[in-house]
Order: structure tokens, then sequence, then C-alpha cells
């Protein structure tokens, strides 16, 4: 049952903060409440302090079997299921008719085959089976290739393992403006604005507030999607727990037939990997990448779009897409995105230190969602929908 309307702020408007605000304005616990998004960038913004528009993306779980991975399994899933749903059963805002086609570039989501390949033993080769893998049993058409005959298309040279799936690729910038459209639809309110969090965490929710407009008014609580961000404002100890994971991608022109992934190739440093991601709706595919850790360099490092497409020309990861008399990408452009990376995990948690031996701050409750890292988009429904339990619990509290 939908609780009395109580007033939420949210700061940041990439994946984690629109994805939040729509479970928000869509639980019955929660539909009631206003919502107001707070951000300096907003869906069409580029920025380096702003990841979301810069992922590949698709849906790839990183999760492992472990316990203690439990809750990223639950987010992972849940997300998997919410966007097959969306694709298949449409949102409820497409019109009668719509295609599945114009369901795709409307959403920014598709679903696409995914080869995914091991040039090198891991926890997730052992066993060459796939048993290594918590998400066989979650997506469709999961299975192992043949990597001998390669009867399901091309295998890279020195993959020791690779597995097929029905996995949801997605275009960032539309995904984006899609959920913005539909937060908005449903009555959140946008500030474009940047939050002074010079002083700290309870400067930054006092400030909030005042630029919200909301001054002197019961707010419930106060939602941290700021990514990368929140080190500049929560105390050192957190702080140091947060680093930027470096990306590096290429825009090319015309759409992928199949998403390809090889990791762990011979003779390349672990940072790099080559992946090809389709942009659905879009006429264009990503191709990657690296994984550079504490990396805050945005200068396009040209040796590196170079190792791309040469690995992705020598493992023939798309041919479909190379020109037919050049053999050369038709390239648009070369961008660099930096993934929130935090050491633990994401921080996905009601704070308890309000600083003056309560939980609130400045009189309201702060829940932290930030410190994705390269999982922002495949665990956003999920993650959301955790963020909507943990408000949802804060109801009967008082302090
Ligand atoms: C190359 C690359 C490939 C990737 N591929 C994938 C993939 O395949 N799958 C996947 O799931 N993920 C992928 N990711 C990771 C994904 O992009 C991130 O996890 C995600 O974008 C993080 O989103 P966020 O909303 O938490 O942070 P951000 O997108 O950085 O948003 C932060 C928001 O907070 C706002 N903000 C911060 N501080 C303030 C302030 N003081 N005042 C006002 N506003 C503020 C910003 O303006 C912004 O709106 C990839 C990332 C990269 C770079």
């Amino acid at each position: 049952m939908a609780s009395l309307q109580k007033h939420i702020l949210i700061l940041g408007a990439g994946i984690t903060g629109l994805s939040t605000a729509l479970s928000l304005l869509t639980s019955p616990t929660t539909k009631n409440h206003k919502i107001t998004i707070l951000a300096s960038h907003v869906p069409g913004d580029l920025s380096p302090e702003y990841t979301s528009p810069w992922a590949g993306g698709h849906w790839r779980s990183h999760v492992g079997l472990s316990d203690s991975d439990a809750e990223n399994r639950t987010w992972d899933e849940k997300t998997y299921k919410t966007w097959t749903r969306w694709l298949k059963e449409g949102d409820g805002l497409g019109g009668q008719g719509e295609t599945m086609e114009e369901r795709e570039k409307r959403m920014g989501l598709g679903f696409r085959t995914c080869h995914y390949f091991w040039g090198k033993d891991g926890e997730e080769t052992k066993g060459l089976d796939g048993s290594g893998i918590w998400f066989r049993d979650v997506v469709k058409d999961f299975g192992i290739l043949d990597l001998e005959t390669g009867t399901e298309g091309g295998v890279p040279k020195g993959a020791i393992m690779g597995m097929r799936y029905k996995s949801v690729c997605f275009d960032p910038p539309r995904h984006l403006e899609y959920l913005f459209e539909r937060v908005k639809g449903l009555g959140a309110r946008l500030v474009k604005t940047r939050v002074d969090t010079s002083s700290g965490l309870e400067g930054g929710v006092k400030d909030a507030k005042r630029q919200a407009g909301v001054e002197g008014i019961d707010i419930f609580a106060f939602i941290n999607c700021s990514g990368l961000s929140a080190r500049h404002f929560l105390p050192p100890e957190e702080e140091g727990k947060l680093f930027p994971v470096r990306g590096q991608t290429i825009l090319v022109k015309g759409e992928a037939e199949k998403m390809m992934t090889y990791v762990g190739i011979p003779g390349n440093p672990d940072e790099e990997m080559l992946y090809v991601v389709p942009r659905p709706g879009s006429g264009t595919a990503i191709l990657g990448g690296c994984k550079q850790i504490n990396n805050f360099s945005t200068e396009v490092d040209e040796e590196l779009n170079r190792r791309i497409i040469e690995g992705v020309k020598k493992h023939k990861l798309c041919e479909e897409l190379r020109d037919k008399e050049t053999g050369e990408f038709e390239i648009l452009s070369y961008q660099v995105g930096f993934r929130p990376g935090r050491k633990g995990g994401a921080r996905v948690e009601v704070e308890r230190d309000g600083g003056v031996g309560e939980g609130k701050v400045d009189g309201t409750w702060v829940v932290h969602s930030y410190g994705h890292a390269g999982a922002g988009y495949q665990g956003s429904v999920g993650c959301a929908e955790r963020v909507v339990e943990l408000v949802a619990s804060l109801d009967g509290e008082s302090v």
C-alpha cells in the first residue's frame, strides 16, 4: 500500500539516479512521493564527470558465485528480466501496433546474440562447461560454443572457452533519454544545477534543499546517485575507496550482428580486451576497449585505438562492418569515460552516521547508491528496487 506523500531528493541523473527515480515513481510503496532530481549533467550532456553516456554497453554480469555476491546477482537478474519484459511486452507507452524495431529505437535497448570468449583460465572457465557462470540458467539460449568446429561463427585465435547467450545491448544516450522522459512523465521535477558539496555531505544536503526551493519543508530522503563525484564530499575513509576505471571506445558506422567479446587475450595486458556492441536502433556499434584502474586521463590514446581496430580485424569480430573494398571501419568518434570503481563494490545503503549521533543528515535520511563500476546499467533496475526497499523501510523509523 502506498504511504503518505513524502518529498525525496535525488542527486544525479545518470543511469543510477534515473532508474532510482523510475522505481520510486512506480513502486506501490513509494509511487505517491514527490521526486526532485538535482544534477549538473543530464541526458544529452557530455562530460568526464558524467559516466553514463560513455558506456558500451551490454548486459554481461561480472558477478561471481560466492555468497557475498548474492545481492549483486539479484540486481543483475532483475534487470535482465525487466529489460526483457519491456522489450517483449512493451511499457504501455509505445502505442498499439508498435513494432519491435520501433520499440528498440524508442527505449535504446535490443535483444541480440552475444558470443563471449576467454583466452585465459579463471573462475568462470573452470571445467570449461559453463558451471562457473552463475547466470547460465537466467539468460535465454545459454550454451558453450564448440571451438573446434566453430559452427556458430568465428572463433578468435587462442580462445580456450566461449559462451553464447541472448543478451540485451543498449544505446546509452538513447536509453538515458528514454528514462528521463519516463520519469518526467510520471511527475519528477528536474533542477539542473551543481550542488555545492564543498563542506561535505551535510552541506550538500542543505544546498540541495536550498536549490530545490524546499528549505523549511520536511524532506524525507536524499538519495546520493552521484557516481564518482561522491568522493568529493564523503569522509576520507570513503573517499579513498573510490577510483576511476578508465574506458576508451570507438564508435563506428553500422550495427554489428552480434555482441562479441574476447578477454584474457594471449600476449595482451589484462586491462585490455576486445569487444563489439551494436547500439540498437542507432545504425552504429561500439568497439572497445580497456579497464585502466586509477587512470584519469581524458586524452584519447591513439596507440590504443590502433590496437583495438587491429585486434577486432585480426580476430574477425565484426567482419560485416568493414568496407568491402578497403577493409576499413567507418569511424565516427573516439571516446573516453570513467567507470565509478569502489573497493568492496557498490555502496547501496542508508547513511547511519549523520554526524551528531543520529542517522539523519540535516533532518533527512540519506540513502547511497554509487560506485557501480562497470555494472551501472546491467544492475540498474534491481539496484533501484533495492533503494526503494530501503526508503520504504525508513518509513517507520524516527531518527
Ligand atoms: C567504456 C565504458 C563501458 C561501460 N560498459 C558498461 C556495460 O556494458 N554495462 C554496464 O552495466 N555498465 C557499463 N559501464 C559502466 C556504467 O557506465 C556506469 O556504471 C554508470 O554509468 C554509472 O552511472 P551513475 O549514474 O552511477 O554515475 P554518472 O553517470 O556519473 O552520474 C552521476 C550524476 O551525478 C551528478 N552529480 C554528481 N555530483 C553532483 C553535484 N555536486 N551536483 C549536481 N550533480 C552532481 C552528475 O551530474 C550526474 O548526473 C561502462 C562504462 C564505461 C566508461
